[in-house]
């Protein structure tokens, strides 16, 4: 048995992991790279493994950072079955076409920037020389970009990773799977899920091979989940021989949710108070934005708030949240209760979704009150950009931060308590209030990590921590090694193990 590790072994993004076992090679994951660095174009441009020659793709859930390279896979020549849930299959149609698009557009920008900044120097050098100053101005925004827009431009021209084309060449390829269901990867190799609790359809993964004569269990983690509002909580991890587990939170305690909603709530009656102004949510299309609608709903039931609309603007989040509702396998009791209730018309909550840019554009001059939920969640692009340029200097605007936000963007400049921000070219100073709430994660944290795996350390002969910062997942390996696991590993990239 084999193990290599080619994504997500130094930081959270490009899960993607090569197991030979049972006669078949095996990728767990095939996901796209995500930052601001140069070198994320490049790491996701290519594959150190021929993907002629995996036999099989297993998908946890359909994250961009675990999905986002299939489309590359197949044009690379892939020709196996991508096994996943059924609501993962619905949720990756979605979101790699908005990757191709995103793909696309980064493209588009980063070569006409790069045409640009040409001029500009040329521009510059002219007329520093008369004393004038010159300012670019900034003018792409899209849905949940990967931030590439925001990187130096490029020596060379950028070509999109992929296109609708491949995404489309890819959805064929993808077999839905039950929860708790054995399937057969090859004679000697089968596979099957676990409900993992972190988005809709997210699992985590059980192989069993049979190699001369024995058989080696294998559980891969996937991304972990906690007890969420709408999921099932997650199943607890089985004991294996081999153990790949995530480590984002390795190091860190979450407040418990129900304090996050009641700062959510509170931040629901300041604007009903108030009478006017926005309550702006910034949030990823998938999950998080489901997530806060369902604590608004709860918000509003339990304050009798009835005459606050609710707009979501992404065309992702619309989609998504469909989906969501058609797939009630994966509701836990009081989620599908409510459901009930809200299909009976008994619902004080009032969601309207946006479609279009204008419909999006129309909420700019409204007075409020009203509460915006829009992508993207680290406030880099996307039409939140727009309500933030219109809202951000009122103090009747609350921006709620919901969400991880990254060094470097503008999420982060606010919540680190910036006067002042740049916002579609402009500088706009800032007079809303910006409240930081952390409890809405999905992932397990430390503690999270530890309950499920703890019971299964006596079996488990190697243990391998992946998808986190090394600030993250070194104090967990260390704590684990102390809580009885006889090996535990942080690979590298690239790294290859003979097992
Ligand atoms: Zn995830």
């Amino acid at each position: 048995m084999e193990l290599e590790f080619h994504g997500a072994t130094d930081g959270t993004t490009g899960s993607c992991h090569v197991l030979r076992a049972g006669g078949r090679q095996v990728l767990l994951e095939c996901g796209l790279f995500q930052g601001h660095r140069e070198d994320t174009y490049r790491r996701n441009s290519q594959f150190r493994f021929d993907p002629r020659a995996i036999d099989a793709v297993i998908l946890s859930h359909a994250h961009i950072d675990h999905s986002g390279r299939l489309p590359m896979l197949v044009r690379g020549g892939f020709k196996g079955p991508i096994h996943s849930t059924g609501a993962t299959v619905d949720l990756a149609e979605p979101m790699l076409l908005d990757s191709a698009n995103i793909q696309l557009k980064d493209a588009e920008f980063l070569n006409k920037r790069r045409v640009m900044d040409k001029v500009r120097a040329r521009n510059e050098h002219r007329e520093e020389r008369r004393g004038v100053r010159h300012r670019l101005s900034h003018f792409y925004t899209h849905d949940d970009a990967p931030a590439l827009a925001m990187s130096n431009p490029p020596k060379r021209e950028v070509l999109p990773l992929y296109l609708e084309e491949d995404v489309r060449d890819t959805l064929p390829r993808f077999v839905p799977h039950h929860w708790g269901d054995w399937f057969q990867v090859g004679p000697n190799l089968r596979v099957r899920l676990h409900d993992a609790g972190h988005i809709l359809g997210a699992s985590w993964v059980e192989l069993e091979a049979k190699e001369r004569g024995k058989t080696v269990r294998v559980v891969f983690s996937g991304d972990y989940g906690r007890p969420q509002p709408i999921l099932r909580d997650p199943v607890p991890l089985a004991s294996a021989d081999i153990v790949i587990c995530e480590s984002t939170y390795g190091d860190r305690c979450h407040p418990p949710v129900d304090d996050t909603e009641a700062q959510l709530s509170l931040a629901v009656e300041r604007l009903h108070k108030r009478r006017r102004g926005k309550l702006l949510i910034p949030a990823f299309a998938v999950g998080r934005t489901q997530h806060i609608l369902y604590a608004l709903s709860r918000i509003f039931e339990r304050k009798k708030i009835a005459d606050i609309p609710v707009y979501v603007d992404s065309p992702l989040a619309k989609r998504a949240t469909e989906i969501v509702y058609k797939h009630r396998e994966c509701f836990d009791d009081e989620a599908l209760a409510r459901l009930r209730k809200a299909e009976s018309g008994e619902h004080r909550l009032k969601v309207h979704f946006t479609q279009t840019v204008d419909d999006s554009k129309a909420l700019n001059q409204a007075k409020g009150p009203m509460v915006i939920v829009s992508a993207s969640g680290m406030m880099e692009s996307g039409r939140i950009l727009h309500h933030l340029a219109w809202s951000i200097g009122s103090p009747d605007t609350e921006v709620a931060v919901v969400g991880y936000q990254a060094q470097g963007t503008l999420g982060r400049r606010l919540v680190e308590g910036a006067r002042e921000v740049n916002l579609l070219g402009m500088l706009r100073a800032v007079r809303a209030r910006i409240t930081v709430m952390n409890g809405f994660s999905a992932h397990a944290d430390r503690d999270g990590l530890l309950q499920t795996l703890a019971p299964i350390a006596p079996q488990c002969k190697t243990l391998f921590l992946v998808h986190g910062e090394n600030d993250q997942r070194l104090p967990l390996a260390r704590t684990l090694a102390q809580r009885g696991f006889a090996r535990v590993e942080c690979p590298r990239n690239a790294a290859v193990w003979k097992l």
